[in-house]
């Protein structure tokens, strides 16, 4: 594995989201002094919180998978999850409710899902459920080790037996014909596919090595942190504050400076600020985790790709304080449309909104009603919308938004949320034009899509050229989008760094 040159001892995090949080833990454990510099006046990023008429609103993840990849962040200064978080293992992991009517809770414990498999859809099916599930353990079992968790130096770092043993179980075929060799009824496929758009492509194109998202959250299963999502990126920051980092708030990154009055390959300093404003704050290395487009013009060279990057679709999110909750719903909850494939179309090539909608509802105040004031509920509707680039600009959403609002709230009435409207009593509504606001390409919070082209060592690479002492994490860079995968990208950052093999590494 390539590592930075020189001397790493102070090492300067630019952004306080998760991927920064996870660099600076890993790095401290390893021994370097820390600072997190970041714009925003709290850590999470992307993992925010607002506050409004007494309701704690998660903005961003709501699905938490695989949370011994943030014990693992806790354990590099010797801590432990258990000591900085509630967790809450969620059963159902899912609710799906189904356009004809019918609705299936998603277990992640064998038994009981292949017992609520032969309910909804006969035996048959729950056979091919558990043939399904030990696949998908296969295919994690390999692709962890060596794919998702692997700083890679070249494409030829892909070549080792377990790429044989990847294609053997067919991780390059097409998802949705891998998922239908297991079960055949379309609904149930659904919830083993539609994971595909957490990766920004849709099932009957993604690879099926992308059925490891299903593997985190059907098998693994879902998890919630009592105080709310926001309590994860709290409490790594407060590990970390107390391990020893200097988090800066409030200090968005200008510029970096180079050696050799600014045309050598190290960077000197990182300049938050401008003009007068300017601090000016020396390292020896630094991990970039802002978007792709900051990073790069931070460090004043685009990568060279043959092919401009293709980003994820986007999402619409109404955040919903009501006087009333409805018995259907559970923590989380997809309401799938009847349409499927043509939702994918639209959604990534002809640029409209969703004529049938697939939605995602999540009710956080079903595991903790503290997070709403007493009597009250949270409901946080999820609506995948194209991207900016293939859908409508910034400038169309200011009035969009809100009439999308108002036909979002009036689907959901006719799927049984009757009365959703008026309850109605504190709104947040979140569009595409807010995600560029908040500088996101292509006004999609989820980055460059996984894409074959984009993905393992052929995705913007967490090493740049003309540079000998940064490295970036985040959900631009290897592996992915994801909080699981950023957490991932925070310790394979500070690896390159330290030269060391992450901590809890398995393998
Ligand atoms: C609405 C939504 C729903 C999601 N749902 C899920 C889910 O259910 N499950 C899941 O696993 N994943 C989900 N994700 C994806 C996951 O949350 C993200 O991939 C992850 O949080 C990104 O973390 P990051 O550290 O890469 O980026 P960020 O969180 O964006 O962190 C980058 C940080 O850098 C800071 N920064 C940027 N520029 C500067 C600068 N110039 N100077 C200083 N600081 C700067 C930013 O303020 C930010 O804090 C969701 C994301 C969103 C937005």
């Amino acid at each position: 594995m390539k590592t930075l040159d020189g001397p790493t001892d102070h090492v300067v995090v630019v952004g306080a989201g998760l991927a920064g949080l996870s660099a600076a833990l890993h790095l401290l454990g390893a021994g370097r002094a820390v600072t997190v510099v970041e714009r925003g006046t709290r850590p999470g990023g992307r993992a925010g919180r607002v506050e409004h008429g007494g309701y704690r609103i998660d903005t961003g993840p709501t699905v938490l998978t695989m949370p011994d990849l943030v014990d693992e962040a806790f354990a590099a200064v010797g801590d432990t999850l258990a000591d900085r978080l509630d967790l809450v293992p969620l059963h159902p992991a899912y609710r799906a409710r189904f356009a004809d009517g019918s609705a299936l809770d998603v277990h992640t414990g064998a038994d009981a899902m292949a017992a609520e498999v032969e309910r909804f859809a006969g035996a048959r099916e729950a056979y091919g459920y558990r043939r399904l599930r030990h696949w998908l353990e296969k295919l994690y079992a390999v692709q962890m080790r060596r794919f998702i968790d692997a700083n890679f130096d070249s494409p030829l770092g892909l070549l080792h037996p377990d790429l044989v043993r990847l294609a053997a179980l067919g991780g390059f075929g097409r998802l949705d014909a891998r998922i239908g060799s297991f079960i055949s009824d379309e609904r149930l496929r659904r919830v083993f596919t539609f994971q595909a758009l957490y990766a920004g492509v849709p099932p009957a194109k993604a690879l099926a090595a992308y059925a490891v998202i299903a593997y985190m959250d059907t098998v693994a299963g879902v998890y919630f942190p009592r105080g709310g999502m926001h309590a994860l990126p709290q409490a790594m920051a407060d590990a970390a504050a107390d391990a020893g980092a200097d988090f800066r708030y409030g200090h968005d990154v200008s510029r970096l400076e180079r050696s050799a009055g600014g045309t050598g390959d190290r960077i000197t300093a990182v300049v938050t600020g401008r003009g007068e404003d300017q601090v000016r704050i020396p390292c020896d290395a630094v991990v970039l985790t802002p978007d792709l487009p900051v990073t790069y013009r931070l460090l004043g060279r685009p990568p060279h790709r043959p092919v401009p990057l293709r980003f994820s679709p986007s999402a619409v999110i109404l955040h919903a304080g009501t006087d009333r909750t409805w018995p259907g719903l559970g923590h989380h909850t997809i309401s799938f449309g009847r349409a499927w494939k043509g939702t994918f179309r639209e959604l990534t090539h002809t640029g409209s909104l969703m004529s049938d909608p697939s939605l995602l509802i999540t009710r956080p105040t079903a595991t903790d009603p503290s997070l709403a004031p007493p009597g009250r509920h949270l409901h946080y509707i999820l609506a995948p919308c194209p991207n900016t680039l293939v859908g409508p600009g910034v400038q169309e959403w200011a009035d969009l938004g809100p009439r999308y609002r108002d036909s979002l709230l009036t689907e959901l009435e006719h799927r049984g949320l009757d009365g959703l409207a008026a309850a109605v009593e504190e709104q947040c509504l979140v569009t595409p034009a807010d995600w560029a606001a908040q500088g996101h390409a292509a006004g999609t919070p989820f980055s460059a899509a996984h894409t074959f082209a984009q993905t393992g060592p052929f995705r913007p690479r967490n090493l740049v050229r003309g540079t000998t002492n940064a490295v970036l994490a985040g959900c631009g860079t290897t592996p992915g989008v994801g909080v699981p995968t950023v957490l991932i990208s925070g310790k394979l950052a500070a690896a390159r760094v330290t030269g060391g093999v992450p901590r809890g590494r398995r393998r």
